[in-house]
């Protein structure tokens, strides 16, 4: 069998696109490496534009039952300041402002509806290699139980497999380590003394983070920290393991954390990732498109890439389906490419390209001066989750008839 497409990645640019596809009448193949529920390094916070494009999948109901309260208020946490204003509202029909979702709740529920709507899931099974024919391509994949392979034939590619990884057939060459690289940290903690409503930024030298309510009295707390200063902090702390030293870093940096997390109590465990590859790469072509982080990745300090992973699957899949045939899909599919990367440009680029600027802020070794900035005008927070992307929702792409490409019988 020739699929109409494999999508490669259950995160939720994958879903987004196989549950999109799958309900236009396309036959889809979705390859997930990993089993779910699984833990995934992440803020978990969930805009009110993406609750939005959520609720338009038919999800919101599910959703939000296992989602923390509505994030109201940002903060700021730098040295002993505590700076709080008002998380400014979406302009979206339904939601206002965002919520945490605890990713095994969030990737599961969508990874559900994309097989309710008829696409075959392979999982846990890895891409291995993905082969260009003249008539499409040809996917080997490989089970990660019973370490069985198979190949997947199918007109084109959705990748999206997420961040920049070592062992990705799409990686091409492997940066060499630098100081500045930044490796993410995530756990979760009960009894925090944190406003339900509050979403606060943590700055420290080094490194930023975040904390949010999540669910159930639990507190998602999940930050990036410099290469070089982890060394420090290994070296200080050597018989901690990495997590444990950053995290008693931050405590001793910032008075608030301390303060925050006085009676906290770790659940479950840390989890790490790294280094991250922050940065705009491709939206993909000859009929291998590009979603998700695998298209582009901002630093998690704009807490948006879930969106982004939901916005670019969604554009790209309102470009692939039309209401009119196209005829030959080998003419048309550099036309969708070309269309696709114009939206994502406008769309995602700039959120990618202020993630940097803020992060880059956010981790001076003078951010004090961050911190006396937003204590005089606290608007520069709203400004900032503003420019991040929490308020806007995307426009839909629309696509001139004869560019579009639909499913071949
Ligand atoms: C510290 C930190 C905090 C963050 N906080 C937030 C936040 O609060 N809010 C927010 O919106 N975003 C946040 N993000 C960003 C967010 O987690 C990502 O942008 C988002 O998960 C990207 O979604 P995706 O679908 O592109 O990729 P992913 O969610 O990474 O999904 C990719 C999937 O592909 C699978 N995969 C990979 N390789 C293969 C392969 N070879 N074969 C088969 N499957 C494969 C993986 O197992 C994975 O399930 C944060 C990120 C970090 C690091």
């Amino acid at each position: 069998m020739i699929y109409d497409a494999i999508i490669i990645g259950g995160g939720p640019a994958g879903s987004t696109a196989g549950l999109l596809l799958a309900r236009a009448g396309w036959s889809v193949a979705l390859v997930e490496k990993q089993r779910f529920p699984r833990a995934k390094v992440c803020g978990e916070f969930v805009s009110a534009p993406s609750l939005q494009l959520l609720r338009e999948l038919g999800l919101d109901e599910s959703l939000v039952q296992s989602a923390g309260p509505e994030i109201r208020s940002l903060g700021l946490f730098v040295d002993a300041k505590k700076i709080v204003t008002e998380m400014p509202r979406a302009q979206t029909s339904g939601y206002r402002w965002g919520r945490a979702i605890p990713r095994e709740h969030l990737d599961r529920l969508l990874l559900r509806e994309v097989a309710e709507a008829g696409a075959e899931i392979w999982q846990p099974w890895s891409l291995d290699e993905v082969v260009k024919k003249s008539d499409g391509f040809c996917c080997t994949i490989r089970s990660k139980e019973s370490n069985e392979v198979n190949r997947l034939s199918s007109r084109l590619v959705i990748a999206a497999q997420g961040s920049w990884s070592r062992r990705s057939p799409f990686q091409l060459r492997e940066p060499a380590p630098r100081p500045a690289d930044l490796f993410a940290f995530k756990a979760r903690f009960r009894n925090c003394d944190l406003s339900p409503e509050l979403m606060p930024l943590v700055m420290f030298s080094g490194g930023y983070g975040g904390m949010v309510y999540a669910d159930q009295n639990r507190t998602s707390f999940s930050f990036c920290i410099r290469r070089d200063t982890l060394e420090q902090c290994r070296h200080r702390w050597p018989n901690r393991k990495a997590a444990e030293a950053a995290f008693a870093y931050i405590q001793q940096s910032s008075e608030v954390v301390s303060q925050v997390c006085a009676q906290a109590s770790l659940d479950g465990q840390w989890y790490s990732t790294g280094p991250l590859r922050p940065g705009v790469r491709s939206c993909g072509s000859h009929g291998m498109f590009f979603v998700g982080n695998a298209a582009g990745e901002a630093h998690p300090i704009i807490a948006d890439g879930i969106n982004m992973a939901i916005q670019s699957a969604w554009i790209l899949c309102h470009c692939l389906i039309g209401p009119a045939p196209s005829g030959r899909i080998d003419q048309d599919l550099e036309a969708i490419g070309r269309l696709y990367a114009k939206h994502w440009r406008k769309e995602i680029g700039p959120r990618i390209r202020s993630g940097s600027l803020f992060a880059t802020i956010a981790m001076s070794a003078s951010n004090m001066w961050g911190g006396l900035l937003c204590e005089h005008l606290p608007w520069l927070l709203k400004f900032g989750a503003i420019f991040s992307g929490k308020t806007r929702t995307i426009s839909h792409p629309t696509c001139p008839p004869s560019r579009l490409f639909v499913r071949s019988d």
